[in-house]
């Protein structure tokens, strides 16, 4: 009801943000330590940031989201959060003994200015960090940037980290995905073994945030990928970074740290970006395309062309992380949508818009940054009502307020699951989106069908 009073007349602002379309630093960081096997996620912090960090996981992913926290109070917020961090590490290693400790910053002690590197070295020194284990951290300053941010400077950090060059090069390819769903993670695997692809992936929160249910509490489950193998990764033969906005950051590391000839491609979202990286895959890896994807393929396009009269044509509007959203524009093109609306709360950058242009066309709006928020998403679709919103559990609220069909794509989704379970990329992962975007047409037509024209075979 309240959503009512957005007026339709769209004000740039500069400064102020409503209802951000993104979330903190922090909730990525922790995201991309838990791809990582035996490592635990800290927040140097408060802990009311490490319990929403926690929580929009833990909602996000219906799981239990293992993380610890320096517990700031006002003495840590005024004189720095060292002791605090000191007796984190003795408590952590004594209590939970992970392999890693991967610490996070916050809002609050990168404003005190805590220097994380002489904290660790002074743990190392007062010998409390066991042999054979890691304490590493990224800086997640959440003033700036989003969830993808904080991922990709964590990725980046396990890179700087774990990564080494021994002088021979194995024949492994290295894959940095961006920001997804652990789905979409295994998918990617699933790809690169199929393909007979050595490969070497991180992280890797498949089996991790979406295990089964086998009566047994596991505090580090079997999923993620070992230090071992992050650190073959600096002798790999080539770095496959998948997201500018989310991996690019990390696979320049590893080039400039080890020397690995790296690339980025767009996320495997759709027809064409999956072609992309099948392809890539096949000429760095001297492979040949299976014939399972190329089936796979064909029963997308099959589906693609035989019920393409119900979304040809149709507009959507749509709103998540930049890499996503690059896909998802990419899938709506290429099954003859139009594209009205893309905007992220996530900083992407002028290469962002000039890709979405590229795809979309001209005619499409697009807005990236902290003013790109779900106030001004909503005041956008007054103007230009699409038939389709793609975007997170956020969305709801325009949804029902301006009655579109709605799919939940992207972080967080709240109010639904599947998503962790079912993936968005490759050629199965399209078949699954498309299904779910022509439910709803289909649904919508048959809701709106007058009697005479209620009919049994769509
Ligand atoms: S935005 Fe800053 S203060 Fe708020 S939860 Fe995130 S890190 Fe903590």
């Amino acid at each position: 009801m309240l959503l009512r009073h957005t007026p339709n007349t769209v004000i740039e602002r500069s400064a102020l943000t409503i209802n951000p379309a993104k979330t903190c630093q922090p909730v990525g960081a922790m995201y991309a330590a838990l791809g990582i096997h035996r490592c635990l996620p800290h927040s140097h912090g408060s802990q009311g940031c490490c319990a929403y960090h926690r929580s929009a996981l833990t909602r996000h992913y219906a799981e239990p989201i293992m993380a610890s926290t320096s517990s700031f109070t006002e003495g840590a917020s005024v004189f720095g959060g060292q002791a605090n961090l000191l007796e984190s590490i003795t408590n952590i290693f004594t209590l939970y003994n992970p392999d890693i400790i991967a610490v996070n910053t916050t809002c609050l002690s990168e404003t005190i200015g805590d220097d994380l590197a002489q904290i660790i070295h002074r743990a190392m020194a007062d010998r409390k960090i066991p042999p054979g284990k890691t304490v590493m951290y990224a800086s997640t300053p959440s003033f700036k940037g989003s969830h993808v941010t904080g991922y990709a400077n964590m990725l980046t950090a396990l890179v700087q980290q774990f990564a080494v060059h021994t002088g021979k090069r194995n024949n492994a390819i290295t894959l940095l995905p961006s920001f997804i769903e652990p789905s979409d993670m295994a998918e990617i695997k699933r790809i690169a073994e199929a393909m007979g692809v050595q490969y070497i992936m991180y992280p890797d929160t498949s089996g991790v945030v979406n295990g089964p249910m086998d009566g047994t509490f596991h505090m580090y489950p079997r999923g993620g990928t070992g230090k071992e193998r992050i650190a073959e990764s600096g002798d790999s033969r080539y770095a496959l970074a998948l997201g500018r906005t989310g991996a690019l950051a990390a696979a320049q590391r590893l080039d400039a740290k080890c020397k690995v000839k790296t690339d980025v491609l767009e996320l495997p979202i759709g027809i064409s970006a999956t072609d992309a990286f099948v392809d890539t895959l096949r000429r760095t890896a001297g492979v040949t395309v299976p014939d399972s994807l190329i089936t796979e393929r064909g029963q997308l396009v099959d589906v693609l062309c035989d019920k393409n009269q119900y979304i040809y044509g149709k507009k959507v509007s749509l709103t998540g992380d930049p890499d996503i959203l690059i896909g998802l524009t990419q899938f709506c093109k290429d099954a003859g949508m139009e594209i009205l609306h893309v905007l992220t709360g996530t900083p992407a950058g002028s290469k962002f818009t000039k890709r979405i242009q590229e795809i979309a066309g001209p005619a499409t709006m697009v807005k990236e940054g902290p003013q790109a928020d779900l106030f001004y998403f909503h005041q956008v679709l007054q103007n230009r009502k699409p038939d389709l919103i793609l975007g997170n559990t956020y969305c709801k609220y325009l949804a029902r307020d301006m009655d579109i069909p709605f799919l939940r794509t992207g972080f967080p989704i709240y109010d639904r699951v599947g998503h962790s379970y079912f993936p968005i990329t490759g050629y199965r992962g399209g078949l699954h989106l498309l299904v779910k975007i022509l439910d709803l047409f289909m649904d919508r037509q048959d809701r709106d069908a007058p009697e005479e024209r209620f009919e049994l075979v769509l």
